[in-house]
């Protein structure tokens, strides 16, 4: 590892001006380091915010504001999450090891970097987005994490946060900060896809800090459930994850909304098929004909074409157990 400058945040004006002055904002830790370890990051100065809002506490609104500080076990196990909204709480769960997730923080988790394997391996020569315009090596090579869905000709990498899908399905906001005033971005146009410039993992602009996650008030009767589908029991990236939140009036699905992990670069809302469904009745033929519509675009490659039926089973499974449990 080479040298690097440590210093701490003390609040958020501080972090700003850190970030405006390039230098890298340091959470948890636990995608960051692991990275400068690899010398696939090499900042020359860290500054840690972790100092920073780490509080839940409740909107005006009815909803949640959570503090881009807090801890992913914090949140997972904090008392209004799990009741109102289990599909994060179990996201966060479904994550990381307990170690990591006391580590690491919400803001963090946003910013995470994909797992790509030739974008983590520095010895590897063609990775548009660790080195712009030195090709993609995953693109005839090992594809099997790769993504499905939004994916381009520069690069085909998946988002790798579980937290973050959850995030999408419930609509939450991140809210920014920087020396020019706060603005909040809807967490689903929050990352971007790949395009011609994949080094570009999200709209966080320069000089640009996450202060905080806004989840809105949870619709009544709300159900929520998150499944994610793995190569093994644990400790490991989604092959394909889902999170979905329904609510079932007499059989029909009044609203929906459904959102994958592990097939696409950025958490992926299904529009398409929530579109179809809201207000249709909860039946899995409806269900399988809304997901094709989603799914049609797909551009899977041999190594992760199993992921387009997966994905399908694995959400038609979700909304059977939560439109059964509604019943
Ligand atoms: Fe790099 Fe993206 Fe290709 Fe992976 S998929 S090698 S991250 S350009």
């Amino acid at each position: 590892m080479i040298p690097f400058s440590y210093s701490r945040a003390g609040t958020a004006e501080q972090a700003t001006a850190a970030a405006a002055s390039g230098h890298r904002l340091l959470g948890g830790g636990t995608n960051l380091v692991d990275l400068m370890r690899r010398g696939v990051e090499q900042p020359d100065t860290l500054v840690d915010v972790t100092g920073l809002s780490d509080d839940i506490r409740p909107t005006p609104q009815g909803g949640l504001m959570i503090g881009g500080a807090v801890r992913n076990a914090a949140l997972a196990g904090h008392p209004a999450v799990r009741r109102e909204y289990p599909v994060l709480s179990r996201a966060v769960l479904a994550g990381a090891s307990a170690q990591i997730r006391n580590m690491a923080t919400v803001a963090g988790n946003i910013m995470q970097r994909t797992r790509c394997a030739y974008f983590t391996d520095a010895a590897t020569r063609g990775c548009n987005k660790r080195s712009p315009g030195s090709g993609c090596d995953a693109q005839g090579g090992f594809s099997r994490y790769h993504a499905i869905l939004g994916g381009s000709s520069a690069c085909i990498a998946t988002h790798p946060s579980d937290m973050c899908v959850a995030l999408a399905a419930l609509d939450a906001e991140v809210h920014l900060a920087s020396a020019a005033g706060l603005r909040v971005v809807p967490l689903v146009e929050f990352h971007r896809l790949p395009g011609d410039a994949p080094h570009l993992d999200t709209v966080l602009q320069p000089g640009e800090i996450i202060t905080a996650l806004e989840l809105p008030p949870p619709p009544a009767a709300m159900r929520s459930a998150y499944r994610k589908v793995r190569d093994r029991a644990s400790y490991a990236f989604a092959l394909v994850s889902v999170a979905a939140c329904v609510t079932v009036d007499r059989g029909t699905l009044t609203d929906i909304r459904l959102a994958f992990g592990g097939i696409a670069p950025k958490p992926w809302r299904a529009l398409r098929a929530e579109e179809a469904l809201r207000g249709a009745p909860a039946t899995p033929q409806a269900i399988a004909a809304a997901l094709a519509l989603d799914f049609a675009e797909a551009k899977p490659l041999d190594g992760n074409a199993f992921k387009l039926p997966l994905a399908s089973r694995t959400a038609m499974a979700v909304l059977a157990d939560l439109i059964g449990d509604a019943a």
